[in-house]
């Protein structure tokens, strides 16, 4: 299973794929992409292989310069369509994949069903996304949402997530599971693993257990979940082959 994320000025779709390609090792049962383009999220997802579902669905015909790609290892719900990543909230406005497992989540299905959420899925994962929504209700900023509601979550996650509105970062927080961000020229990466994006940059910043970053093209910066404060981190740089 595995996460890569992209903000610059390539199709997204292309860097997706083939970042995608590099973690196939990880193993997947399903593969899926968000894109966002002109404020709005595109999503396709789906069981199966990487080159089937290019294919199939037509992954690298996505639009966008912003966007996250997944592979699935299922844990919750079994491996199809519906259960593979990227989910939503309600509005459809947040989009988000995870590796890991989040081990509190029929406890806060509840608490969101009571508040009139709808899931389509049989997936941990999904939750996250509507209790991120929920809070959003209570919260400034988008990222103030985010924050309080990871805080919420027992178990361990990677995660990647996309809201429609702010037009140019994207999220990705590691608690438990590994995530290391790629800093480019006018682009940035987040991934799994290093060779994700080793072919456009080796500069790069590992995240530690409960930190999240938020990168544009330009910036990149990572903070603490449990207060929102700036880490110091050090930018490393990896060997080309
Ligand atoms: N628990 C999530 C699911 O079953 C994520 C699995 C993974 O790590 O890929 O959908």
């Amino acid at each position: 299973c595995g996460i890569i994320g992209y903000v610059g000025d390539r199709p997204a779709c292309e860097v997706i794929v083939k970042g995608l390609k590099r973690l196939e090792y990880r193993g997947y049962d399903s593969a899926g992409i968000v894109t966002e383009d002109g404020g709005k999220l595109f999503i396709r997802k789906g069981a199966g292989k990487i080159d089937e579902l290019t294919g199939k669905l037509g992954f690298l015909e996505m639009p966008g310069r912003r966007g996250i790609g997944h592979t699935r290892w299922a844990t919750h719900g079994v491996p199809n369509d519906i259960n593979a990543h990227p989910h939503t909230d309600c509005t459809g406005k947040i989009a988000l994949v995870h590796n890991g497992i989040i081990e509190n989540f029929s406890e806060i299905r509840d608490y969101l069903l009571e508040r009139g959420h709808s899931f389509r899925s049989d997936t941990d994962t999904e939750t996250i996304a509507h209790l991120i929504e929920e809070e959003l209700k209570s919260s400034e900023t988008f990222e103030e949402a985010m924050r309080k509601a990871l805080l919420r979550l027992k178990g361990s996650f990677a995660l990647g997530i996309i809201y429609a509105d702010e037009p140019d970062r994207l999220y990705f927080v590691r608690n438990e599971s590994p995530l290391v961000l790629g800093i480019g020229k006018g682009e940035t990466f987040a991934a799994s693993d290093v060779p994700a994006f080793l072919e456009y940059t080796n500069k790069v910043v590992f995240l530690d257990d409960m930190e999240y970053a938020v990168i544009t093209r330009d910036s990149w910066v990572v903070k603490k979940l449990e207060t929102g404060e700036p880490v110091e981190k050090e930018v490393r740089e990896v060997e080309w082959t």
